[in-house]
């Protein structure tokens, strides 16, 4: 293996969902909805494939949809964006996040990252040959402070990586936390990448407000989102990743060695869901908020209480109680104990913070979530 992926596991959400196949399991680790998405945006593709958009499409994106995103970005959060130049689409948010990292960083520079992190943002902040420095978010509340994250700044620190909704705690970074954040970035002239990618999916009061709206922000901040969740088209691997222009460009100019161009029929049909069907990731949160709700309090009649997720789709037990010595012992156990998958959360931390914390998703049907409950419930 190359020193550049020296240290770095495979996924483990491939390994708990191949684990969750193996086993029969019921699957409440990887975060893959059980329903597609709306059928209008189907058949947009559908159509696009039989319209003959099946060739190489421009390198930064369709003009339709790099004109529904700009107009995404205007309509929720009043930014005025240039589709021709401070947008470029991606093969996913995990696409964006490469080309982001590859594209801005020099090697030995440091990022402030989140921790726990999504998975991608380690294994590509290292192939970039950069340096992470954490700030953790710990159990229970899953705060951000920004003081931890102005103390993790050096001179060598180029940029700070925000994801917000976050996964996994499910924490949805206020406007005070942002605002610390921003502070720090325009003090220390730092490049701030954040990973939007549940930007709808947030519940009760709690709302998401990108970082790039904060005064002095949008020069400074590279926003990245998707399709994959907003929609339940996930296997689409439809992204953006939307800012000033020489941030876009250095994006882009990664990006066009990586895959040169996204597929080409879903862009239209991307373009189709965002334009045309504006309301529907609000609906699928108002859903999901039920099933967050059905499987928070049937993980605390299972004796696995977890902190009720602000956005996102999953929710984070902490396990230490239960006499289990960490997260990816109690999650391999798990498929024979219960017939249920789950993530450990440990992989995601530098420290010791994510030892003993398993996240389950709730992005699946209330009678698969039911079905892993009543397995949780009658486990020895
Ligand atoms: N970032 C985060 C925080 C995620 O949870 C995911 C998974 N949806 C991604 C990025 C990857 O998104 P995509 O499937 O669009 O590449
Ligand atoms: N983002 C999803 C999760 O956190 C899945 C993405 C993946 O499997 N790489 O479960």
């Amino acid at each position: 293996r190359p020193s550049r992926f020296e240290g770095i596991e495979p996924t483990i959400f491939s390994q708990m969902s191949a684990l969750a196949v193996r086993s029969g399991a019921v699957n409440l680790g990887q975060g893959f909805p059980d329903v597609d998405g709306p059928a209008s945006v189907l058949e947009a593709a559908a159509s696009a494939l039989r319209q003959g958009a099946n060739q190489y499409a421009p390198g930064i994106g369709v003009p339709a949809l790099r004109a529904a995103v700009a107009e995404h970005q205007r309509r929720h959060y009043g930014l005025e964006i240039d589709p021709d130049t401070q947008v470029c689409v991606t093969t996913g948010a995990t696409e964006g996040v490469a080309a982001a990292l590859l594209g801005l960083l020099e090697p030995g520079d440091e990022v402030v990252v989140v921790e726990p992190y999504y998975d991608s943002y380690p294994a590509m902040l290292q192939v970039a040959g950069a340096v992470r420095r954490p700030v953790t978010l710990r159990a229970p509340d899953f705060r951000l402070d920004p003081d931890e994250v102005r103390a993790a700044v050096t001179p060598r620190t180029k940029a700070i990586l925000l994801n917000s909704p976050h996964n996994p705690s499910g924490t949805v970074l206020t406007r005070e936390e942002l605002e610390g954040v921003a502070a720090v970035a325009i003090e220390r002239d730092l490049i701030v990448v954040t990973d939007e990618v549940y930007e709808h999916l947030t519940f009760d009061e709690h709302l998401h407000m990108p970082i790039a709206t904060l005064p002095g922000m949008f020069e400074r901040t590279l926003t990245l989102s998707s399709l994959g969740k907003s929609y339940s088209l996930t296997g689409w691997k439809v992204g953006w990743a939307t800012g000033p222009v020489d941030l876009v460009a250095q994006v882009l100019d990664a990006k066009q060695w990586l895959t040169f161009t996204s597929g080409s029929p879903l862009q239209p049909a991307a373009a189709v869901a965002l334009s045309e069907e504006p309301d529907w990731p609000a609906s699928l949160a108002a859903d999901l908020r039920i099933r967050r709700d059905l499987l928070c309090s049937g993980l605390a009649e299972a004796g696995l209480p977890a902190r009720t997720p602000e956005g996102t789709c999953f929710a984070t037990t902490d396990i230490a109680h239960l006499g289990w010595r960490d997260g990816l012992e109690f999650c391999l156990a798990l498929p024979e104990r219960a017939g249920v998958v789950a993530v450990p959360l440990q992989g995601f931390y530098d420290s010791d913070a994510g030892r003993h914390l398993v996240r389950w998703a709730f992005c699946k049907t209330p009678e698969v979530i039911r079905d892993g409950l009543d397995r949780l419930r009658t486990a020895d």
